[in-house]
């Protein structure tokens, strides 16, 4: 799994930083990928990288502020010029099925795959044999969610030493036995899985929120996050600003990524009025705080490990 941030900046556009956007790459994992907010442009920056929208599955819109969403229409559009036939689903705050539905249909675009539309609340939104994805709420002047990816543990290998030592050959039984919990041989034993697996990997966990005011109660619902992504729009010191725009300073995102435990902090959603030196110095604020701290810039790659 791979994060690519294509838009870390907020509000409007920069020359360094485009509006809102990033993808979660899980080819190896589901063969997929996953969009998370698509500003204006964001078709664009994807040109830019190896990501195929073709092989989006599912996009997350935080909320429906014009810098998160701008871009939804066109990379939907495209997707489906480009040879996109695989289902999509786009979840998010409640009006974005009016505003997918009326962009699509005044500009008269006719998509050649299935697209799905859930209005999401705070909860979870779906299990499947990999991930639990669940929404949590925010706090800013529109409805505003994070989104928390829980992968599921992994079963551990096969131990052919094992399987060996029981004296079993192998053969499409070894498929059945890691398949099933336990397996009854032709010989009338039982093999238990369990015995003869290697370690489970940890699913890991995944928190990529969308703007918000600090609220030091999500430290719970983000409990050992391997990954927490957050916005950190203003400098330390803006405490009051940040509060009244419904934003969070990067020391905010960083005590919260301290009290939930989390492996890594990746900032984002920075405000054009920090560049150059400016970002240095909020990297070094938030790394005070909570050392494991990463910004984020556009076209910046970073490969999810498992930390707990
Ligand atoms: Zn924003
Ligand atoms: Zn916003």
């Amino acid at each position: 799994m791979e994060l690519f941030f294509l838009g870390t900046g907020s509000g409007v556009p920069s020359k360094e930083r485009n509006v809102s956007s990033l993808v979660l790459r899980m080819l190896e994992e589901r063969g997929t990928t996953w969009v998370f907010d698509c500003g204006e442009g964001t078709q664009q920056q994807i040109l830019n990288t190896n990501i195929r929208p073709r092989r989006i599955e599912a996009i997350f819109i935080t909320h429906l502020h014009g810098d998160h969403i701008y871009g939804l229409p066109g990379l939907l559009s495209s997707r489906s010029f480009q040879g996109g036939e695989t289902p999509v689903t786009v979840y998010g705050p409640r009006g974005l099925r009016e505003y997918i539905d009326i962009s699509l249909r005044i500009s008269g675009t006719h998509l050649r795959y299935p697209l799905y539309v859930e209005e999401v609340e705070e909860g979870q939104l779906f299990e499947d044999e990999q991930f639990i994805v669940e929404a949590i709420k925010l706090k800013h002047g529109l409805e505003s969610y994070g989104y928390i990816l829980q992968e599921k543990d992994k079963l551990g290998e096969l131990q052919p030493d094992k399987l060996k030592e029981l004296g079993i050959k192998p053969g499409p039984v070894y498929q059945q036995i890691k398949n099933q919990k336990e397996t009854k041989l032709e010989d009338g034993r039982t093999i238990q899985r369990k015995d003869v697996l290697g370690p489970s990997k940890k699913g890991r966990k995944v928190a990529i929120l969308g703007d918000t005011r600090y609220i030091p109660e999500l430290a719970d619902a983000l409990k050992n996050a391997d990954v927490l992504v957050h916005e950190g729009t203003f400098a330390g010191e803006e405490e009051e600003m940040a509060y009244d725009y419904f934003h969070s300073t990067v020391k905010q995102a960083a005590t919260l990524a301290k009290d939930a435990g989390a492996g890594e902090l990746i900032l984002n959603h920075l405000s054009s009025r920090y560049q150059g030196e400016a970002v240095e110095q909020l990297l070094k604020e938030a790394q005070t705080i909570f050392p494991n701290t990463t910004i984020a810039h556009d076209f910046y790659q970073h490969r999810i490990l498992r930390n707990h």
